[in-house]
């Protein structure tokens, strides 16, 4: 080898040590292949524990994080709501998966000027981003599930990015019946093996007859959250207001991606890395919500959304206060509404109490 060659090895990092690849390894090759949503949610507990994934330097970058401007609609959306209820003392801000309380910091900023100041409730499972959101909401409460929740009183709830982070279950058509994808080892890799079923009567009837190959997404965590949250806002009263990107089911289609560095990742290549993702079935949320007793407002582009909000007016209102800040703004507001960007693959649903009025903006 010559010593260009060498020095260039030498200044090499070695392959970074994976210790959950490594456990998930020893796993597989004990037991035998494991469920995608056992993989999807160790590696994203993982992911989510050991840094601050947000942002420029991070792996991806949010809405609240491009603008306050998004924080401060969601805010006012609230507070017209709560003030249209007849103002309850008792109500309690929510926020599932809040980052680092950007949103939440943005919100109860415009919440506070419309006299609303409940307490706060972060639902959060990693200890690095619960340190973010302790530096901006010094007064917060955590928690590890819904469960834990305050039982009385109306909750109003925000997930912004929440769902889509929550373990799928994916199940494939073959020749012999509707299989689940496992997780196995072959050549020293993570591979998806269709291995587990058959799952046949797991399959919405319009999708029964879908060309071999097809996928169907499930994702039980995603069914218990929000049967959790539907069950106490038809109890205690409230909203929730979710916004991800997502469809209305049932639909086939393979959703999961893998993100880092702001690009594409291999999703199985090196779990706990990188950021797992899917997309979130609007249907699956709007059916539970009405199943118990919620009314279900459509999922509306959040372009359009925050454009019903008056995300221009408030553009024109920040450049006045801040000249310099025109570029920025406007910008801003292009980034989350333009339907080339955030402003149509989000989508804004609300589930409402059934004593509580009308949202703004559906
Ligand atoms: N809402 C924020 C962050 C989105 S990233 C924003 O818009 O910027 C996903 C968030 O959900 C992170 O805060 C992550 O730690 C949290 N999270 C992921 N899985 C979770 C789970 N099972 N329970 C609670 N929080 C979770």
């Amino acid at each position: 080898m010559c010593e260009a060659v060498r020095a260039i090895k030498r200044q090499m990092p070695p392959p970074e040590p994976n210790a959950l690849a490594d456990r998930l390894t020893r796993l597989i090759e004990t037991a035998g292949p494991i469920p995608l949503a056992q993989f999807m949610a160790e590696a994203n507990a993982h992911y989510y524990a050991t840094r601050d994934p947000l942002g420029a330097e991070g792996d991806f970058i949010t809405a609240p994080e491009i603008s306050q401007m998004f924080g401060e609609l969601v805010g006012l959306w609230l507070a017209d709501l709560w003030s249209r209820a007849g103002k309850p003392s008792t109500a309690h801000y929510v926020e599932l998966g809040p980052g680092r309380g950007t949103l939440a910091e943005d919100a109860l900023r415009a919440m506070r000027a419309a006299r609303f100041e409940p307490p706060i409730h972060l639902v959060e499972t990693s200890g690095t981003l619960r340190k973010s959101q302790a530096g901006r909401l010094p007064t917060a409460r955590w928690h590890d599930d819904i469960d834990s929740l305050p039982e009385t009183g109306p909750l109003l709830v925000v997930a912004n990015e929440f769902f889509d982070a929550l373990p799928i279950r994916q199940i494939q058509r073959t020749e012999k019946g509707w299989f689940e994808l496992m997780i196995g080892r072959k050549e020293g890799s993570f591979v998806p093996l269709v291995s587990g079923g058959p799952f046949d009567e797991l399959i919405p009837e319009p999708l029964a007859d879908a060309p071999i190959g097809s996928i169907v997404e499930t994702s039980p965590a995603v069914e218990s959250a929000a049967l959790a949250l539907a069950g106490r806002i038809s109890a205690q009263g409230g909203a929730a207001l979710v916004i991800d990107y997502g469809y209305q089911g049932p639909a086939v289609g393979d959703t999961l991606q893998a993100i880092a560095d702001h690009g594409f990742a291999d999703v199985f290549a090196d779990p706990g890395e990188c950021d797992l993702t899917a997309h979130v079935d609007f249907s699956v949320l709007a059916r539970i919500g009405r199943a118990a007793g919620l009314r279900v407002y459509r999922p509306v582009a959040q372009g359009e959304w925050l454009e019903a909000l008056g995300i221009g007016a408030r553009t024109m209102a920040l450049t006045k206060a801040a000249p310099e800040r025109r570029d920025e703004l406007v910008a801003a507001r292009k980034r989350l509404t333009d339907r080339s960007e955030m402003g149509s693959i989000f989508k804004v649903m609300a589930l409402v109490s059934t004593d509580w009025p009308d949202p703004a903006a559906f």
